[in-house]
């Protein structure tokens, strides 16, 4: 069924504790922690706890959700204290676009110089 939790996703794995991860924050529906090859002094995944294989998907099927991605992200930002100097929210779609884990994720980016166009 759409959401249910794949045996063979890590994002999924975390969710359910079964693989340990730095965790900064979490919600009735989300789950933030630290990446474990961060970018930028900030680096920090949010996910949804429900498996959709990316943003699109999990937008176009429970929008409220990935509204809660968002707004986690913001409130990481605020956290992190990157707010004020600003911040990248990253969605990486597809494996041409450097996607590796087929579980929903925001990547959330701060902390230091963020050079724009990405490149
Ligand atoms: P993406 O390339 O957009 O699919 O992002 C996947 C991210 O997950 C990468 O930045 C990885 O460094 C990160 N990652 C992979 N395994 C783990 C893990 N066990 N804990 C935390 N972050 C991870
Ligand atoms: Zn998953």
């Amino acid at each position: 069924m759409a959401g249910e939790p794949q045996s063979d996703c890590l994002f999924c794995k975390i969710v359910s504790g079964e693989i340990p991860a730095t965790i900064v924050r979490e919600s009735e529906t989300t789950v933030a922690f630290r990446d474990i090859n961060p970018q930028a002094p900030t680096h920090v995944l949010v996910i949804p706890k429900v498996h959709y294989p990316d943003a699109a998907t999990l937008a176009a099927a429970e929008p409220l959700i990935a509204a809660d991605v968002l707004r986690e992200a913001g409130e990481v930002a605020a956290d992190e204290k990157v707010d004020g100097s600003g911040y990248r929210i990253i969605l990486n779609t597809g494996s041409g676009a450097g996607q590796t884990v087929f579980h929903a994720h925001a990547h959330v980016l701060g902390g230091r110089g963020l050079q724009w166009p990405p490149g």
